[in-house]
């Protein structure tokens, strides 16, 4: 069993987090250091740690974080203008919490996807 992040604590409201969205399979809550005008991160209430740790039995939830993206993307009005969904993964990917995460970042041009 993999070690429980802050996130654990926050989809089980032991913690403070501005909490925006949330149902039985994922939370979406406002990233504490937001790198653009929405910055949301949805994650599976249950704790995968990496996309390397995901299988079958992971795909609704997985499937869920897309389509709660897209309902939260309406809501914030970014949808038509567009937006941004990251998941990094480990070292080389910047992932610094281990409880996997999707980013919705939007509300201003993001610039090219990586830095050249
Ligand atoms: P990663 O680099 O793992 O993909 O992203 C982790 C994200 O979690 C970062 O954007 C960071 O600001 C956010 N984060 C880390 N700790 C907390 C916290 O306690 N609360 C919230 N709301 N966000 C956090």
């Amino acid at each position: 069993m993999a070690d429980e992040t802050i996130f654990s604590k926050i989809i089980r409201k032991e913690i403070p987090a501005d909490i925006i969205y949330q149902d039985e399979l994922v939370t979406a809550f406002n990233d504490i250091n937001p790198q653009a005008p929405t910055h949301i991160l949805i994650v599976p209430n249950i704790l995968i740690p990496t996309v390397n740790d995901t299988n079958k039995e992971h795909e609704q939830a997985l499937g869920r974080m897309i389509t709660v993206a897209a309902k939260l993307a309406k809501q914030q009005d970014i949808a038509e203008d567009g937006y941004r969904l990251i998941i990094n993964c480990n070292k080389h990917g910047g992932q610094e919490v281990y409880h996997i995460h999707m980013h919705l970042l939007g509300g201003k041009p993001l610039g090219p996807m990586l830095t050249r």
